[in-house]
């Protein structure tokens, strides 16, 4: 258990368009880490309570889902506004930044280019940037990180 960075785990037409868009990055020497695909129940319940609930209660949804501690500090920022998210369907992924010259080390405070590249390649590949991809950009700026599946509703070829 734990956080799940299998890109297997996502739904079919999800895994198919990460997976070229990975390539691309590949080729492109664009330096981009997995950090989660599918999410599970127990690990969404800890997710949501980090920033609402003491840390103990939170701590403890944290080890049942095999999450690491976190500490006082951490538990001061909410992460999620969801308690059901589009990864638990296997229909979102959270992509960051590499740090140049270190395989599979996400840079967290990369420069907004770095992110936006990333997003908007992203997009190319027919996964939705939802810190762009709204039409807000940098609004959310805490979930640069997620790409879903675009919403039907949203236009473009039916
Ligand atoms: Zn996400």
């Amino acid at each position: 258990m734990g956080v799940i960075r299998d890109i297997d785990k996502l739904n079919p037409e999800m895994a198919k368009r990460v997976r070229a868009f990975l390539e691309f990055c590949k080729k492109e020497k664009i330096g981009v880490c997995v950090i989660e695909t599918l999410r599970t129940a127990g690990t969404q319940a800890a997710y949501y309570a980090q920033g609402r609930r003491p840390l103990a209660e939170v701590n403890a949804l944290r080890q049942k889902a095999g999450l690491y501690q976190l500490t006082e500090k951490e538990n001061l920022k909410k992460v999620t506004d969801a308690t059901h998210s589009v990864h638990q369907d296997g229909g979102a992924i959270d992509l960051c930044p590499e740090i140049p010259g270190k395989a599979d080390w996400p840079w967290w405070n990369a420069p907004m280019e770095k992110w936006e590249e990333i997003g908007l390649r992203g997009e190319e590949f027919g996964l939705d940037w939802c810190a762009g991809g709204y039409g807000k950009l940098w609004a959310k700026g805490w979930d640069n990180p997620h790409f879903e599946m675009p919403d039907p509703d949203d236009g473009g070829a039916a």
